[in-house]
């Protein structure tokens, strides 16, 4: 963009910014917890025609005050999230789940409607609202932590984790070359094939059930960093970093680097102009693969909760002074269980919070929770079993095969190790349900999504 143009641009957005007519919307969530799905949606529920059938809790579609939404021009020098893309994945045959988030994108809208109060209801036969929706991996906002960590603390803190039940089998292979090198004597291209290593194992983690707490972020995902020097970063064996060697001296150094350049520069730069944020988690996949997993995936979201925790003292609030407003923590793909364990499910995200969020120390963000499906893949209804109506979910097994079942209670409270002994949960993924471009996605409560995040931008 030409500088003008740049200035032009972000002059715009200030006005629209400081006149409450735009807003920046973060979306965000740990790989896989259905990130891409959710904005693909919340843009196709934005930009077709009538809803009123579809979104039942969005106010301004029930009081016929929308007039809709398209697509803005998109900032120049922001990767655009491939909505076209990912709508054309879910209407092939048979229908495809469009592929995952593995950057920072962006789409804007600008969304139109008339005023229900106010100066703007009298004056204008419409007002619009610049929307910019946001799409970046959790994995970034685990690296949030490592600014309030040295090298050392680090490495402490990761071998602990690669020591779980659920990991040390997979570490091991990296363990062995680390306890083979030459601390003194380790060369550019050891350094280079120990970061390679490295970057293996949190692939290979991030494939593993329930190893969700993977650092740094951006050797998993590094976006446009890829081959930067300061990710040739990995965590020594603890014992070897209190030798005062050559090698930990310098990943000590890359990883100051990493603090410096690429942790605070994100929260800086990007995290600091967003407006609102909607947290996605997979709570169902974590049930599936057990107790480690719950513990972690519990873990890791109180590392992601630090970056919404913005006391003055907070790590946050010595960066700069955050703006979000409002977050939303969503338990995504809802659709998996049947519809009377949707309220057990949002008990249960509020337990992998660890606290009920009506008196939730984010006082300067509002917050709420819900158990909702992006794009629902199912439909739920009941079946006789012993002359009682039993409910259950119909859908499209990844084999292919439809599938109709009851796929069993979602806990409201975390369950136990020994809960977890006694029972395998199995809720189950499915296709996407066939879709054409013309009909509304079908959803579990993105209407009421929609109501929390913008009803009140749209009175
Ligand atoms: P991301 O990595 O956070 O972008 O996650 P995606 O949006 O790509 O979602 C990962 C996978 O979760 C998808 O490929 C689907 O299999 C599943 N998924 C996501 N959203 C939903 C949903 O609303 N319902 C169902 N049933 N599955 C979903």
């Amino acid at each position: 963009m030409k500088l003008l143009d740049k200035i032009q641009h972000q002059g715009r957005e200030l006005t629209g910014r400081a006149l409450d007519r735009h807003l920046r919307l973060g979306v965000t969530g740990l790989s896989g917890s259905g990130k891409t799905a959710f904005i693909t949606s919340l843009v196709q529920q934005l930009t077709m025609g009538d809803q009123s059938a579809n979104l039942p809790f969005f106010d301004v579609v029930q009081s016929q005050r929308y007039l809709g939404g398209r697509l803005a021009k998109p900032p120049l020098d922001v990767p655009r999230f491939p909505l076209e893309q990912n709508l054309q994945a879910l209407q092939q045959s048979p229908p495809q789940w469009p592929a995952s988030t593995q950057g920072w994108s962006q789409l804007s809208l600008t969304l139109r409607y008339k005023a229900s109060t106010g100066l703007r209801a009298h004056l204008q036969s419409h007002s619009e609202l610049a929307l910019d929706i946001i799409d970046y991996p959790g994995e970034w906002l685990l690296d949030l932590p490592l600014l309030d960590m040295n090298y050392k603390q680090w490495c402490e803190f990761s071998w602990q984790l690669f020591s779980k039940p659920h990991r040390v089998d997979v570490a091991a292979h990296f363990n062995q070359q680390l306890a083979a090198i030459s601390l003194d004597n380790a060369t550019e291209l050891q350094l280079q094939t120990l970061t390679d290593s490295y970057k293996a194992l949190l692939q290979q983690f991030h494939q593993t059930p329930g190893a969700y707490l993977n650092q740094p972020g951006r050797l998993l995902v590094p976006g446009t960093l890829a081959g930067a020097p300061m990710l040739q970063l990995f965590p020594l064996l603890p014992h070897q970093v209190s030798a005062d060697s050559a090698l930990a001296k310098k990943l000590t150094q890359h990883y100051e680097s990493y603090c410096a350049h690429v942790i605070k520069p994100f929260y800086q730069k990007h995290f600091s102009g967003l407006d609102r944020q909607v947290i996605l988690v997979d709570c169902l996949s974590a049930l599936n693969a057990g107790y480690a997993a719950m513990t972690e995936l519990q873990q890791a979201l109180q590392l992601i909760l630090k970056s919404f925790h913005y006391g003055p003292a907070s790590l946050l609030g010595r960066l700069f002074s955050p703006s979000i407003d409002k977050v939303l923590f969503a338990a995504s793909k809802a659709d998996h269980a049947t519809p009377e364990q949707h309220k057990a499910l949002t008990l249960l995200l509020q337990q992998f919070l660890q606290q009920p969020l009506k008196h939730s120390q984010y006082q300067a963000a509002k917050t709420e929770a819900m158990a909702i499906a992006a794009i629902r893949a199912s439909s739920s209804g009941f079946v006789q079993s012993d002359g009682l109506p039993q409910p259950c979910i119909s859908g499209t097994s990844l084999e292919q095969k439809a599938v109709t079942f009851f796929p069993g209670d979602v806990p409201a409270q975390l369950p136990t190790a020994q809960m977890f002994a006694q029972h395998q949960f199995a809720f189950i993924p499915l296709r996407p349900l066939p879709w054409q471009d013309c009909k509304p996605l079908p959803h579990v409560r993105m209407d009421h999504v929609l109501q929390y995040l913008l009803g009140d931008k749209l009175r």
